[in-house]
């Protein structure tokens, strides 16, 4: 059986944040038991709660077999091979791979919270997901994200 689930897909360190976007799809299409069904635009928004480069977003649906943590960790492995470090909060990053949804699980442990708990109020998520996903409007339920700086780029292909 397999579920249908959301990744947000974000990065602000690199010399190419397209490519680095384009070889995260990839990644994420090459998961065991897993299909990439849609991938958003790239948009370009800037950083919110921390200071940087401007940031480049996607959202991929997917369709897997991998259970919830299985997935979180083979995220967590594809951030590393990016060379991803966490020398604080909200730091600059290489790459971010957030699961925002995973069917319609809702789970709050200290590992894994779904749906992500800060997806509503962020337009770089709430954006790449809507363009994809029109039907889960209801999410948006933050206040002022759609004065957040955010803008669409070209598709990105995979
Ligand atoms: P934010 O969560 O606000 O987007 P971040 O992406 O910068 O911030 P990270 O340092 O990437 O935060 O992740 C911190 C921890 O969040 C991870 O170690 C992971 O265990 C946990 N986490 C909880 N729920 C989720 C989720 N739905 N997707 C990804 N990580 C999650
Ligand atoms: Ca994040
Ligand atoms: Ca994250």
């Amino acid at each position: 059986m397999s579920s249908r689930v959301y990744i947000g897909l974000g990065a602000n360190l690199g010399a190419d944040l397209g490519a680095t976007l384009t070889q995260a799809a990839l990644q994420l299409a090459a998961l065991p038991g897993t299909q990439v069904v849609a991938l958003s635009s790239s948009w370009r928004s800037a950083p919110v709660d921390a200071g940087g480069p401007d940031f480049l977003n996607a959202v991929a649906a997917l369709d897997t077999a991998l259970r919830p943590v299985e997935l979180l960790e083979a995220l967590q492995a594809i951030e590393r091979a990016h060379g991803r470090e966490r020398p604080f909060r909200n730091a600059p990053r290489t790459l971010d791979l957030d699961l925002l949804l995973y069917a319609d699980l809702v789970l709050d442990t200290p590992r894994l919270t779904l749906p992500h708990p800060r997806l509503g109020e962020r337009a770089f998520v709430l954006r790449p997901l809507l363009e994809i996903a029109p039907e889960l409007a209801h999410l948006a339920t933050g206040e002022g994200w759609q004065a957040q700086r955010i803008e669409r780029l070209g598709p990105l292909s995979l």
